[in-house]
């Protein structure tokens, strides 16, 4: 009698649960989803677009959705062509299918029609409605141009088909065209494709009607609906469910969900939102449909995933940033190592604020995401003793590259833990996920056999024996000249994150960059909304379960605020509060702190600080802004005390420093070692 094979037990069964779409099957639940990457319209896009979807492919992911391309002119983001609506389209995409099918993925083509929110001069819309995130207005479309639109929504599909792909995502969330077609606050038409929800309807179900007409009946159709629209006029769960049923009759294979306008007021996606924080909202349409639907947002781990499976919301998960932190996301969860997973902290300073200033997407806890061609880690071929000293992440990121690459390394830091400033981020509320990032670090370097030494300023004397000395140190807080800098109130933002001071109840920050921003986010929410639970989130938000209200949302607005402090924001500069903040997250800071009644006051010089408080002068005035704590948030210097050949990181420059630069630094430099 032969032996039972012993299979180790799934560390996460349901996510690795094959999926069988009739006429394929895919191998586990998690799609990763659409993202905008930059390189669509470049002309060494597709090359690199193939490496860094193939890269993701052999990582483990089940269905690939690329970053939107548009069915024609119009539906075009912005002026730069990215479209499938040419021959020479199909052909140029072809590199895309074949690396990822020869990776072992598959992949489906997003075909995203902008309507008005497209950034050039030939915007169109259901009616002439425009947005408010748009300078451009709208133009209303023609009954034939409806027309035209749908047949160029399926002649995409058929073109992508040609190119290789195994299907395509129709994109109808988000408040693209699909959803403005669908809302009355922007379709305001009087024909049959507005008025009732069936007329409204109409558009979004002929697109798919046509696109499974055009490619076939073994071609992925992916629908990306709205599972919560969180605008005003915005369609509620009942109607969502309803258009969910009608895009099921009309032939699509997978329902994929997207939260939000790009227009609501409501953090969709940034690190304020909790984990899966969304995925209730998904339950709404299992309920309605037959087809497999995918839950979207912030699920960043496999335990959240598995949690969403568990619970019923969906029967698949949508990954994006994920797989930018991590391309080997999913075969690290299929095989049980949570720890070698480098989690996405949500954070977007190198994915979506980089697609808003023209650069290609990456990650800041993985900077080869998007540099795959450009970043490449080899073998040394001369083994090197390095000592990095300073385990913030820019010491990190070199030590872990430098150590996998074959080199012997020591790293160094003063701290009794690894983290360097990732141990002060990781107090304010949202960004708890920074301890993630030093976690995953510690145990690259711990895998790739470096020593760490921890508690210990190493000498010169010491650092002559390495051949190779990395100076990691950091920066030290900037303490400004002002008189009175000594008075008892003033505390150092280290001082507070730390918890070594108790502040009283009126605050004065001086400085408002993104520490600044993150002490008034501090001390009004780390004891009001400390923990990231979706029903506080939602409450928080004014988003309710009820499903008949329109977006979502709750009629009365968001709750009143009751601050713990009253608090002043001071800075020198005449440049608006929060424009050195993220691009897409920035306005979330802002909006907390306006509904909070932070005060904040530009333009000031600061006279002194005493027992009345922080004396400034601004608009030819002097006053005296009380205050029981002074906070100062006055940016930082570099940090060198010892001399070494390599800098990174805030050693190197102290101005404008984020751990993007920092850690992508890290990994530059330990590549060329
Ligand atoms: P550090 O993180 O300062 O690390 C330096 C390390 O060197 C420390 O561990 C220190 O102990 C060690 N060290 C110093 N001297 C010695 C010595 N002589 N011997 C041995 N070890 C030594 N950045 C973002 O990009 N996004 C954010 O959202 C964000 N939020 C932040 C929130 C807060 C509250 C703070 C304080 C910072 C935030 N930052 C953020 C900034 C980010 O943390 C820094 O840019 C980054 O940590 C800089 O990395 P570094 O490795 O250069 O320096
Ligand atoms: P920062 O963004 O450079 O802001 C420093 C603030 O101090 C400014 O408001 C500046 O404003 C003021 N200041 C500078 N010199 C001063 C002086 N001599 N006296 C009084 N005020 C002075 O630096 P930071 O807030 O310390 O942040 C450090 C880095 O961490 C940033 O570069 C940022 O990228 C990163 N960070 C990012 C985030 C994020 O959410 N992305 C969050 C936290 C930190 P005035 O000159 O107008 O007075
Ligand atoms: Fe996630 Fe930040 Fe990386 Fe974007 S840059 S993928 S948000 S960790």
């Amino acid at each position: 009698m032969g032996s039972v094979p012993i299979f180790p037990m799934a560390a996460y069964p349901l996510l690795f649960r094959p999926l069988d779409l009739g006429f394929v099957t895919l191998p586990n639940r998690i799609l990763m989803g659409s993202m905008h990457t930059g390189l669509e319209a470049r002309p060494d896009g597709m090359d690199r677009l193939a490496a860094f979807y193939a890269e993701r492919a052999r990582g483990g992911a089940a269905l690939i959705v690329t970053g939107g391309f548009s069915p024609n002119d119009a539906g075009e983001l912005s002026p730069h062509r990215a479209q499938m609506s040419a021959k020479q389209d199909a052909e140029r995409h072809k590199v895309i299918p074949r690396a990822v099918h020869d990776a072992g993925g598959r992949i489906v083509l997003q075909v995203l029609h902008s309507g008005r929110y497209g950034f050039h001069k030939n915007v169109v819309a259901p009616s002439p409605v425009k947005s408010a995130i748009n300078p451009n207005s709208p133009r209303e479309m023609g009954e034939a141009e409806i027309r035209q639109t749908i047949a160029e929504f399926a002649a995409s599909a058929a073109l992508a088909r040609e190119a290789g792909y195994d299907g395509v995502e129709v994109m109808g969330s988000e408040g693209y065209l699909l959803s403005q077609f669908l809302a009355q606050r922007v379709n305001q038409r009087q024909d049959q494709w507005g008025g009732s929800l069936e007329n409204r309807m109409r558009f979004p179900v002929e697109v798919v009607r046509a696109t499974r007409a055009a490619a076939g009946a073994d071609f992925i159709i992916v629908y990306r609906i709205s599972a919560l629209e969180l605008v005003e006029g915005g369609l509620s769960a009942a109607e969502i469910a309803a258009v969910a049923k009608g895009i099921e009759q009309a032939g699509a294979t997978l329902l994929n969900t997207g939260i939000g306008w790009h227009e609501a007021k409501i953090p969709t996606i940034a690190q304020a939102v909790p984990r899966g924080g969304f995925a209730w909202a998904t339950r709404n349409l299992k309920q309605a449909v037959k087809i497999p639907v995918i839950a979207s947002n912030r699920i960043n781990a496999p335990e959240v995933a598995e949690e969403i499976l568990a619970r019923g919301d969906a029967d698949m998960v949508s990954l994006a940033r994920a797989f930018l932190a991590d391309e080997a996301f999913a075969n690290k969860a299929k095989a049980g190592d949570r720890a070698g997973i480098n989690i996405c902290i949500a954070c977007n300073q190198a994915c979506l604020d980089h697609y808003f200033i023209g650069q290609p997407a990456s990650c800041v806890v993985n900077p080869r995401a998007g540099r795959e061609t450009k970043l490449v880690f080899r073998p040394v071929t001369t083994r090197k003793r390095v000592a990095v000293v300073g385990g913030g992440p820019a010491g990190l990121s070199c030590a872990a590259v430098a150590a996998e690459r074959g080199h012997e390394v020591v790293l160094f830091d003063k701290a009794a833990e690894l983290g360097g400033q990732f141990n002060l981020a990781k107090k304010i509320p949202g960004k708890q996920e920074f301890a993630e990032s030093v976690a995953y670090y510690a145990e690259r370097i711990r895998r790739a056999g470096a020593k760490v030494v921890l508690g210990h300023s190493p000498t010169e004397a010491e650092l002559a024996q390495f051949d190779e000395v990395v100076l990691a140190t950091g920066i030290d807080p900037r303490k400004p000249a002002i008189p009175g800098i000594g008075h008892k109130s003033v505390v150092g933002y280290v001082d507070l994150l730390s918890g070594r001071v108790e502040p009283g109840r009126n605050v004065v920050v001086i400085g408002a960059g993104g520490i600044g921003f993150d002490v008034a986010i501090y001390l009004l929410e780390r004891n009001a909304r400390a923990t990231l639970d979706p029903d506080e989130f939602a409450q928080h938000w004014g988003i309710v379960h009820d499903r008949a209200a329109p977006g979502g949302l709750d009629a009365k607005g968001f709750p009143p605020a009751h601050p713990a402090h009253r608090i002043t924001m001071l800075k020198r500069s005449a440049t608006p509060f929060g424009a050195t903040l993220g691009r897409t997250t920035g306005w979330v800071h802002r909006a907390e702190l306006a509904r909070n009644g932070v005060q904040m006051i530009k333009g000031v010089e600061y006279r002194r600080i005493d027992d009345a408080g922080v004396h400034v002068a601004f608009d030819g005035k002097e006053s005296a802004i009380p205050a029981d704590t002074v906070v100062i948030c006055a940016g930082q210097e570099p940090l060198r005390p010892l001399a070494a050949k390599h800098l990174i990181g805030g050693a190197k420059e102290a101005g404008e420093l984020d751990a993007k630069r920092a850690m992508l630094e890290g990994a530059e430099l330990a590549a060329a070692l």
